[in-house]
């Protein structure tokens, strides 16, 4: 399946007809060439990072409706941008996200660049997702690779070998594959494609407009491909403090440095669990447990009874919490504590 940027393969004519046809109608898509508004491209892209499109549909709103401009993303305060964030996971986005419209506003005068080399130095834009910003919002020939592509073209040529060790025959094959002459509409094609037809669990071959062309298909081997070798997540017990006063306030703190969580609220907690205040603590029996991209966490809620633990942080009210950004680890152990009685 080799064959220069400017030739159409069939796969793709047949592709673009399917996705003329049945195409989702998102609200951050344009169809028909350069989205007329790339900030809503950079936006969507940063929530469809690990986030289905169902759930990111009430979030993309939301945040439009609070920043319909790169201006007014720039110019919020973190604490806004996180509260709009909360429930999508993966905060480091947010951040990202957030430093990036500062960045353009800042050093391009509010205008998304449409250069590759500019979008990589952007914070939280690596390759694909420069590649799907220079294909959605400026119509530009820029092969995107991410695992519905991945799919596609190791079953479309019948390739079972792990997918980590081909990736320079994938990433050629979805170079031939692009359409020179309507990246935009490809680019949203191959992912619908994966999404609706060639789904990794009971693709539609049935119905598949490419089935004629599919070697995995015609070999019966589409349900063993792609082959992904996973990387076993690292298991972790840690323990988390619920530090109260003696007016029943909780202790939280916002979580510093450039991890996953930073800037959000919490309770403290630590990954392995070492102590974080001089103080004994009761084991309340409860565990709440979370998956991070690579490890499994489990963690065991203690509460200190103590009205000055001497580290950063402050006390709030149990009824307060909710109007701190957290994580989804935090609204677990909470939720599990409210229902324990605990708080
Ligand atoms: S025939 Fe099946 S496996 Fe092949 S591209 Fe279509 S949906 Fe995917």
């Amino acid at each position: 399946m080799h064959a220069s940027p400017m030739t159409q393969l069939p796969e793709t004519n047949l592709l673009l007809k399917w996705f003329d046809k049945y195409g989702r109608r998102l609200p951050w898509r344009h169809i028909g060439g350069a989205h007329p508004n790339p900030y809503h491209v950079l936006v969507s892209e940063f929530m469809l990072q690990q986030t289905t499109v169902a759930t990111v549909g009430p979030y993309f709103a939301r945040f439009m409706d609070a920043f319909p401009t790169i201006n007014a993303l720039g110019d919020a305060t973190d604490e806004r941008v996180y509260s709009l964030w909360a429930g999508l996971g993966y905060y480091s986005r947010a951040r990202s996200l957030h430093k990036t419209a500062k960045i353009i506003v800042g050093e391009y005068g509010g205008m998304l660049p449409d250069d590759r080399d500019k979008l990589l130095k952007l914070p939280g834009i690596g390759p694909y997702t420069a590649a799907s910003i220079l294909s959605l919002a400026f119509n530009r020939y820029a092969p995107v690779v991410d695992g519905n592509v991945v799919r596609v073209i190791c079953r479309l040529n019948g390739w079972d070998m792990p997918t980590s060790t081909i990736m320079d025959r994938i990433r050629d094959a979805a170079r031939d594959m692009t359409d020179p002459t309507r990246p935009a509409d490809y680019a949203s094609a191959i992912m619908d494609f994966g999404a609706m037809v060639c789904t990794p669990k009971n693709p539609a071959c049935d119905t598949c407009p490419l089935r004629d062309y599919c070697v995995a298909h015609q070999n019966g081997t589409v349900d063993r491909i792609p082959v992904i070798l996973k990387l076993k997540k690292k298991e972790k017990i840690g323990r988390a403090y619920v530090i109260k006063n003696r007016g029943g306030q909780i202790f939280i703190r916002r979580r510093t440095g450039r991890g996953l969580l930073a800037g959000l609220y919490e309770v403290p907690w630590t990954d392995d669990g070492a102590p974080v205040i001089d103080a004994p603590g009761t084991d309340t029996g409860i565990i709440v447990t979370h998956t991070f991209t690579h490890i499994q966490l489990t963690l065991e809620l203690h509460i200190i009874e103590c009205d000055a633990p001497g580290i950063d942080g402050m006390f709030v009210s149990p009824d307060d919490l909710g109007a701190y950004p957290t994580s989804t680890l935090m609204k677990k152990a909470f939720a599990a504590l409210c229902r324990a009685g605990m708080i």
